[in-house]
């Protein structure tokens, strides 16, 4: 009988070191070595931002800048039979989605910040974009500074911009919307004098409608970087050999002109 007890005690003992073991895998996980077995990338990208991760209704396929970036560098790390796979992700959402272990890495117009960094890691700025404004042609603001008490800006959660404009125009109210589509269509319903959010996503807004134009210059930077889990130093440096590769080889030039090359307004060697 004791011998029968000790047997159970041994193989539960067994079954919990089992687990922690499991449990301290996953944890721990290397992506890069993780992504070289499946031979995927799992990217977070955004799939409401024109320009840089926009679902194409009619293919179903979300297309932008961030994606190709996203493929090319896949390609770059796992050779040109990689896949990139992508999960669509908004500024409030991507952060808990690489915490809770759904995507290895988010290239998504995020700006790299000393807050983000503390929980973070990220790669080298790929894009130097800052804020500003979109406002309905012929609006009486022309920057931050006509913004007035009372008036109500749109941005979204998640983002950097709410933060910002709250120290600009700290007389101005906000309204948080949960992504960038939503922003543009409450901007054209009225429900706002402005949309406020980095340039570069601004310019895809006024690309749809003309009727609606950025304004007043950038007020701050924002320089994109792709953020990976804190600790993920072999993917992290990964992605940075690859997007110095990318610069090298010209794809990385090609994309920002195919991107950017024909908006009105924006300046391409600022962004680079
Ligand atoms: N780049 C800013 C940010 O990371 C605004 C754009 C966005 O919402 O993704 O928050």
């Amino acid at each position: 009988m004791k011998k029968l007890h000790n047997l159970i005690a041994f193989i539960g003992l067994l079954s919990v070191l089992l687990l922690a073991g499991c449990g301290k895998s996953i944890a721990s996980q290397d992506v890069l070595q993780h992504a070289k077995q499946t031979n995927t990338i799992v990217w977070g990208v955004k799939a409401d931002t024109r320009l840089f991760g926009l679902m194409n209704t009619k293919s179903g396929k979300i297309e932008g800048f961030d994606i190709d970036m996203a493929k090319a560098i896949t390609k770059q790390i796992l050779g040109p039979k990689g896949k990139a796979e992508l999960v669509q992700v908004t500024s409030d959402t991507r952060v808990p989605m690489i915490k809770g272990g759904n995507i290895d890495a988010i290239i998504a117009t995020m700006t790299i910040t000393p807050d983000r960094q503390k929980v973070l890691n990220f790669t080298q700025s790929y894009f130097a974009a800052g804020q500003s404004l979109l406002v309905k042609k012929g609006s009486r603001i022309h920057s931050v500074k006509d913004l007035k008490k009372g008036d109500k800006v749109i941005g979204v959660q998640g983002s950097t911009s709410v933060d910002n404009i709250q120290k600009a125009a700290p007389q101005a109210t906000v309204l948080q919307l949960s992504d960038y589509a939503q922003a543009f269509t409450a901007l054209k319903s009225g429900q706002g004098v402005a949309v406020t959010t980095d340039n570069g996503i601004l310019y895809g807004m006024s690309e749809q409608d003309p009727n609606y134009v950025v304004v007043g210059g950038t007020f701050t930077k924002e320089p994109y970087g792709i953020a990976l889990n804190k600790g993920q130093t072999n993917m992290t440096n990964a992605m940075n050999k690859a997007i110095n590769a990318l610069r090298k080889n010209g794809t990385y030039e090609k994309l920002i002109n195919k991107w950017f090359g024909d908006i009105p307004g924006f300046d391409i060697k600022e962004v680079e």
